[in-house]
């Protein structure tokens, strides 16, 4: 495999999402060299395999060493069986075995905000750093660790921390769940509760970042839902920097990061309580796609 990997610098990630699926051919920088897009990817698990493999083939030659994929679901540990993904029919399958029997390369799988956290690290925000915490907040919440350089492989669902005991219902039967506090949907929410039902997040941020100050206070509270499950994190993994993606999360910028460092600074153990870094994301929607291709990386040398 060593001497393939040589011969083959690319590998293929794939982003596996539930309207799409973005595949890219990858270097060993975590640099995207040609990329395919495909929609819809189906109703039936028959169908999103279909799917994969297509997205795969699209960009498979013989400059292929591995395979990563990105998947919004928690995994099996030691295996890397899928156990059940978010708006994907995709339920206890062994992605990474199916693959490689398939294709004969080594696969990768990974939860999707896990992967975008190892792209930060690698390529993005933070670049240098030896661990790193990353939050995406988008429609849901989601998170990755790495640690001494290297992807923590358990579940790392930062969205499913409490920060309010006994809070509101989470969808997951848990309650006050970070996703229930810092989503896009809790931005909806709130921009329902003061502009009306047609009021979306988008709404809100709009307003916040135009100053309205009812909007800087609502996203003002999310933050600190936010900061408070960064504060937690910082003083379990006293990480080189916290970094916060996702739709919402980067659309929203300081108005909730602000806010989240604040509160993180006030549950941090010192010196974390003056030094630690909450930073916004730096690789945008790319961060699936280039951590996927990480992880095939990974799996390439540990093949
Ligand atoms: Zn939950």
């Amino acid at each position: 495999m060593v001497a393939r990997a040589v011969a083959a610098p690319f590998v293929i990630g794939l982003d596996v999402g539930g309207t799409k699926i973005l595949s890219g051919l990858v270097d060993g920088d975590g640099h995207i060299v040609a990329q395919h897009e495909i929609h819809s990817p189906g109703d039936s698990e028959e169908d999103v395999l279909a799917a994969l493999d297509a997205a795969v083939e699209e960009l498979l030659d013989d400059r292929v060493a591995a395979i990563g994929f990105g998947i919004p679901s928690n995994l099996e540990r030691n295996t890397g069986r899928v156990l059940h993904a978010t708006n994907l029919p995709l339920e206890n399958i062994d992605l990474a075995a199916r693959s490689q029997e398939r294709y004969g390369l080594p696969v990768g799988v990974e939860n999707d905000a896990s992967v975008a956290a190892l792209a930060e690290w690698k390529r993005g925000a933070g670049r240098g750093s030896n661990n790193l915490v990353m939050f995406t907040l988008g429609t849901g919440v989601g998170g990755g660790i790495v640690i001494d350089g290297k992807l923590f492989r358990g579940w790392a669902e930062l969205g499913h921390v409490v920060v309010q005991e006994g809070g509101p219902p989470c969808a997951c039967g848990g309650r006050g769940h970070l996703e229930v506090l810092a989503s896009g949907h809790a931005g909806d929410r709130a921009a329902r509760d003061l502009y009306g039902p047609d009021a979306d997040a988008h709404l809100l941020i709009d307003k916040g970042h135009s100053g309205d100050v009812r909007a800087v206070e609502a996203l003002a509270r999310i933050g600190e839902s936010l900061g408070a499950a960064i504060g937690s994190l910082v003083n379990i993994f006293d990480p080189d920097l916290t970094v916060v993606g996702g739709g919402f999360g980067a659309a929203a910028g300081e108005l909730v990061l602000g806010p989240a460092r604040g509160a993180a600074r006030n549950e941090a153990i010192a010196p974390a309580d003056e030094t630690l870094r909450v930073v916004p994301a730096e690789l945008g929607a790319e961060a699936g796609l280039v951590g996927a291709g990480l992880v095939g990386f990974e799996a390439l040398v540990e093949a």
